[in-house]
């Protein structure tokens, strides 16, 4: 079973006939004994095959197999040549290089996915109010940092030819307490953001508040940053103490590494 060919042809057994994608443990079969995956059985009241009953029935000599079958990675049309025990397949899809960008900007408005070298054009062309500053020093101006409820502020900054999106998002986490995470993102692969280091500072009175750390790759999201706080965290109380007038400036500073 574990030679590649014969594994892949053992593997198309596992697609479920909705989706197309592999059914895999717990394995859900009609009274006749057709699988389903298990993101389609809940949509389904037949079965897709004979349009039989689903019921209830696990087969559990399919998920035997299936634990002694390399599983192609759900990216392989897009050049990924990776097979894998299904217990580690979802794991590696989600760092896979091969899996499609999805649009940087924070919130879930634009759903637009592509290739690495398609999201500068897009960002041009469907994000044009975004500000972009040239340099390696800049400062992130957020203004209004009072306004109510979640607010996002973005801007790019380009330098030592690249491209860095840099986001601060502001949470509700109860009344009147507020999360606000900055994160610099690198318009970018995981491994080429591993050159570049950056620093993000608050200036107040007589106050200083610093972070240093490495860029994020737009592949793992900002969403992915926030929650491993793998940012510059801070409250309202602190955002206070270093906002002038409601406006916010955070100084950026991108290095090599
Ligand atoms: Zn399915
Ligand atoms: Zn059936
Ligand atoms: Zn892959
Ligand atoms: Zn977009």
């Amino acid at each position: 079973l574990s030679s590649g060919n014969s594994s892949n042809d053992l593997a198309s057994l596992f697609e479920c006939p909705v989706c197309f994608d592999y059914a895999l443990p717990p394995i859900m079969q009609c009274q006749s004994g057709h699988i389903v995956c298990s993101h389609c059985r809940p949509k389904l009241q037949f079965c897709p095959t004979c349009r039989g009953a689903l019921g209830n029935i696990r087969n559990l000599a399919m998920e035997k197999v299936a634990s002694q079958v390399l599983f192609p990675c759900r990216y392989m049309s897009n050049g990924c040549e990776a097979s894998l025990p299904h217990t580690d397949k979802a794991n590696h899809e989600d760092g896979c290089e091969f899996r499609p960008y999805n649009c940087p900007c924070p919130g879930a408005s634009c759903k637009w996915q592509g290739s690495l070298e398609q999201v500068m054009p897009h960002l041009l062309q469907q994000h044009k109010s975004i500000t972009t500053l040239q340099g390696e020093d800049i400062v992130f101006l957020a203004t209004d940092i009072n306004l109510p409820g979640a607010v996002d502020w973005v801007m790019m900054q380009t330098c030592f030819g690249h491209h860095f999106m840099l986001v601060l998002e502001k949470q509700e986490k109860s009344e009147g307490n507020q999360l606000f995470y900055t994160i610099v993102q690198l318009i970018g692969t995981r491994k080429q953001a591993e050159s570049f280091a950056y620093r993000l500072e608050l200036n107040g009175q007589k106050r200083r508040l610093t972070w240093e750390a490495t860029p994020r790759s737009i592949h793992d999201g900002v969403q992915s940053a926030i929650n491993s706080s793998d940012c510059l965290v801070f409250d309202t109380n602190v955002a206070r103490l270093f906002a002038d007038n409601g406006n916010l400036s955070i100084n950026v500073t991108i290095n090599t590494c």
